[in-house]
Order: structure tokens, then sequence, then C-alpha cells
């Protein structure tokens, strides 16, 4: 219990009954200290959360039985030490809200408020005080709520205009007004830290960044075959691939005219193929749109197969210079820590909030170089995993997570679908030194690639020899069973894998020798594992 103190020694008093309030809670040391966490002090800690809707106009309020007035939802701390939190807790119990961000992690007013002798469950309550720290939360509108009948009687989004006439507790009001306005002022620095960027992180950028292949140039083929490739695969990884692909496809026209197989040979490994083959498509539909030269505006980047909005901004911006933000994960981490933003940052409408923000502040000359500082950024300095390099960092001044002591706690995500788990059994069967594989159908995951023969299910060794027979490859001897299991982005894998001589090489399936699987034929790594 001995550091539960440390925010309210933080925290800097903004005027004189703040200061009054910090003053009294500093004299008090040990065991005078711990007993305000509970009720047995003259003072007693409290925590309150003023609540507002996304675009600050309604404040979210709890008609208060005792004291027959609306009024910001709270209670007494009792022993609980992570204050943001308890007045967390204690607002979803009031109001029943489900979803509620805060504002910041900082607390946002400590105030010393008398408390009137009063009766409690029947029980005469002495006249007291509440040492009360408050924290700001945004609650959509569009959600469910309800009273909690023993404390209140309603819950409501009030204007915040009319919050003099239905609050009737006269002296709360300047306390709203003190703290909404605080709360105004967040947000508004919230949005002015976008404006920071641009000089802060093109300068860091321009000494900083790493000497990556496909930064030798801005050409739009190099910069979009590097961007697909760098979709969920590690900058490393991608180096030797991107070689070996413009090595042997040079020119888009190659690109576009290049036979399937060999498209996907030279991709084996970086999984989810169909990146591959929409490379093609949109190398084809360049072709065929624009003569062959990629096209320059951010409206036809992004029409063309495989280019979404992130890939389309950053082949725009830093190839055309034009001013479009590329909004990954990366990115969205970089921003909602630099902007201290607690709502999940994959949530649509906090990306768009993002992208535009960014898109406003972009500097005419340096839009490529913005791009990538966002991006390296994200890459080199701001890691995940709550161990982000900030005394490196060109947004450490300004950065507001950094400066509340919440940098672990963001960004904030939306939580998971669990996996689906999928049973096979997998077959590897030689013959004559050949390996049978089939083509996958041309829907599903991993459509269309080379695979090796599998049913659903895990099958036991003799049900496995008895489908080997069904599919009449003559099985001549079980050499071998191995378990094995591959991650894709929704579904799991559990493989049972079973190793099969054969002496006849049955049609059901395509024969390949050794040559053929190094040279020719991609198999997706699911299988490969097996081989
Ligand atoms: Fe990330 Fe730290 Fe920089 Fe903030 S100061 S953006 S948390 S690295």
């Amino acid at each position: 219990m001995s550091d539960w103190g440390k925010e309210i020694e933080r925290y800097l008093p903004k005027d004189q009954s703040e200061e009054k309030a910090k003053a009294y809670f500093l004299s008090k040391t040990g065991q005078a200290r711990d007993a305000m966490l509970y009720r047995e002090a003259p003072v007693h800690i409290t925590v309150s959360a003023l609540i507002v809707s996304p675009d600050f106009s309604k404040t979210l309020m709890v008609f208060h039985n005792i004291y027959r007035s609306f009024s910001w939802t709270g209670g007494h701390v009792d022993g609980e030490t992570d204050f943001l939190e308890k007045s967390r807790t204690e607002a979803i119990e009031e109001t029943g809200a489900s979803v509620l961000y805060p504002l910041t992690k900082a607390c946002l007013s400590l105030d010393l408020l008398p408390v009137a002798a009063h009766k409690r469950r029947g029980q005469a309550v002495e006249a007291h005080s509440h040492l009360n720290l408050t924290y700001a939360f945004i609650a959509p509108q569009a959600q469910s709520l309800r009273p909690k009948p023993d404390e209140n009687s309603d819950v409501a989004f009030l204007e915040i205009g009319q919050l003099e006439t239905v609050c009737k507790e006269p002296h709360m009001v300047p306390i709203y007004q003190k703290i909404l306005s605080r709360m105004r002022s967040i947000r508004d620095e919230k949005q002015a830290t976008f404006a920071k960027l641009p000089a802060a992180l093109v300068e860091w950028y321009q000494h900083a960044a790493r000497a990556l292949p496909w930064r030798r140039d801005r050409e739009p083929y190099h910069v979009w075959l590097s961007e697909i490739m760098l979709q969920q695969t590690r900058v490393e990884a991608v180096k030797g691939y991107y070689a070996r692909f413009l090595q042997e496809l040079p020119t888009i026209r190659d690109l576009a005219l290049v036979d399937e197989d060999k498209l996907l040979k030279l991709w084996e490994g970086l999984g989810y193929y169909n990146r591959a083959r929409n490379l093609k498509k949109a190398a084809n539909q360049i072709l065929e749109r624009y003569g062959g030269a990629f096209p320059k505006t951010y409206a036809e980047i992004s029409g063309l197969s495989g280019i979404g909005p992130y890939t389309a901004g950053a082949i725009a911006s830093i190839c055309f210079e034009a001013p479009k933000p590329a909004v990954d994960g990366n990115v969205l981490r970089v921003i909602s820590r630099i902007t201290e933003c607690y709502a999940p940052s994959d949530h649509p409408k906090v990306k768009d909030w993002i992208t535009e923000s960014l898109a406003a502040v972009y500097p005419a000359g340096h839009c490529g170089d913005f791009t990538q500082s966002l991006m390296e950024l994200g890459a080199t300095v701001c890691l995940p995993n709550g161990a982000p390099l900030c005394a490196q960092c060109p947004a450490e001044t300004f950065c507001l997570a950094r400066r509340h002591y919440s940098i672990d706690d963001l960004p904030v995500k939306s939580p998971k679908k669990a996996r689906r788990v999928e049973d096979k059994t997998v077959f590897l069967f030689t013959c004559q030194a050949s390996l049978a594989l089939k083509k996958r159908g041309d829907t599903g995951v991993l459509a269309g690639l080379w695979e090796l023969p599998n049913v659903s299910g895990t099958l036991n060794a003799q049900a496995a020899l008895k489908q080997a027979e069904d599919w009449g490859v003559k099985p001549t001897a079980l050499l071998r069973k191995t378990k094995k299991s591959h991650i894709f982005t929704h579904i799991e894998w559990h493989m049972t894998g079973y190793y099969i001589a054969c002496d006849h090489k049955s049609d059901a399936f395509f024969w390949a020798s050794q040559t053929d699987l190094a040279e020719a034929y991609a198999l997706p790594t699911a299988f490969k594992q097996f081989l």
C-alpha cells in the first residue's frame, strides 16, 4: 500500500482550493494516510467520473437518491488504489454503460468536498469530508443504460448547457464546469499534437531512417512491391524475397506476364498468397488502363487489385508527394500513445479520426518522408508490448502517454475473436522418389495452391491406410507419424501427418520430384513443414 499516494503527490493543483486539498493530503503520512483509504479517518478518499458524449455536447449523469439531484458517478475507494479503474467500475455499476473510455489516465481534479451529516441504510453518518479525485471518460450515446436502484433512480445524457438547471446541488455546478473545461482543453491538446508531428518527425527521419533496399528510389513498382511484402512479414525476412522478385520480374510488364506457378514459387514462404495473385492482377490492370505507367492519383491507385487505403496512401505519398496517410497497426500504436487515445485503435471511427487528423497536417514537399517517418517510428522506437525507446523519440516532449505514465496501457485493441480450430490428417505419399500433391479448390484458405493430400479430422493409423487404399496409391509401409500445427489469421490447423510408402502413382494426385518441389511448385508453409 506504500505507493498508493503517488498519484495525489504528483497532482499539480490548478487553484487555491486544490492546493489546500493537496496540502491536507501531504500533511498526513503512514497510518493516518492509509486510514483515508477506508472510512476510518475524518477525510475519506473518493473517486468520481465525469462522463461526456464523444462530441462533448452531453454529460452522462445519474439522479442520486440521497441528494435528489442529477450528479456525477463515483464512490469511496474502500482500499482500492487503482483510482482510475475504481472510478470506471463505479461509473459502470451506476449507469449500466458498457462502453466507457478514459479521456486520459491523469486525474483531472482534486477536491476536498464537505459531506453533511446524513443517514445511510438507516444508520446515522456524521459530517465528514471527501478528498475526491475526478477522472474523465467518453461514452458513446448509443448504448443501453440502467439505474442502480439502491443509489439512483435515473440515468441520462444531459445537455451540458442545462447543467445548472438539472443539478440541484449548486456548489457542485462550478466543479463540473471546471472539470468540463479541463476536458475540453485535453481534447484540444490531443488534436494539437497532430500539428506538432511533421516538424518533429520529418527531421528525425532524415537522419535516423534505416537504409532499406526499397528506399533506394521512389519508383512506384518498388514501393508497391515492398509494401505488399511487408504486410504480415518482418523487414529482415522480406529483404531476400524483394531482391529475388525484382531480379526475376524487373518491370510491371514482367509481373503482368509471369506464369502463376513461377509467381507463387517466388512468393513461397511469405504466406497470404492472394497478395501475389493480386500483384499480378494489378500489373495487368496497369497495362490495360494506364499503358504500363503506374497511376499517379490516390483514387486510381486504390482502384487496383489488392491495394487498400494503407498501400494506396503509402504509394501516393512516397512516390507522388500526395498528402495521403498510410495508417497501419504501427501508426495506430504511435498515434494512440502520442494522443493518449483509449478508444480501441482498430475501431473504424478511431482509424478514420487518426487518418483525417494526419491528412490535415501533411507537410507540402515532405509527404513521403512524413509517411515513412511514422512507419519508422513505429518500427524502431515506439515498439509494441510496452517497450518503447522514449528517450530516443522525436515526439517525447509532447507525447501524452509519456506525460501521463500510460504507455503500457496503449494502444487499446478490440477484443479478439477466438480462432477456429480444425483437425486434419495429412498424407505424405512417396512413390519412386516422388511425392503426391494436389491443388486446393478455388475458394477458402490457401485457395488454388498446391497441398499435401489431406482429410478433415484425426484418423488413426489403420484408418489412414484405408484412406490411402481408397485413393488407389497401394501403400506398402507406414513409415512415420508426426503432429504439426499452423496458425492462420482466423483458423488454427492441428494436423496429424502419416508418411506412407506406396507402389502406385494414383491418378488422384500430381507426383512431384525433388527438383519440381525445389524449383517449380510452391507448397504453403502449413504443409511444407512436414517435408
Ligand atoms: Fe512512443 Fe515513447 Fe515516443 Fe510516446 S515518447 S511516441 S510512447 S516512443
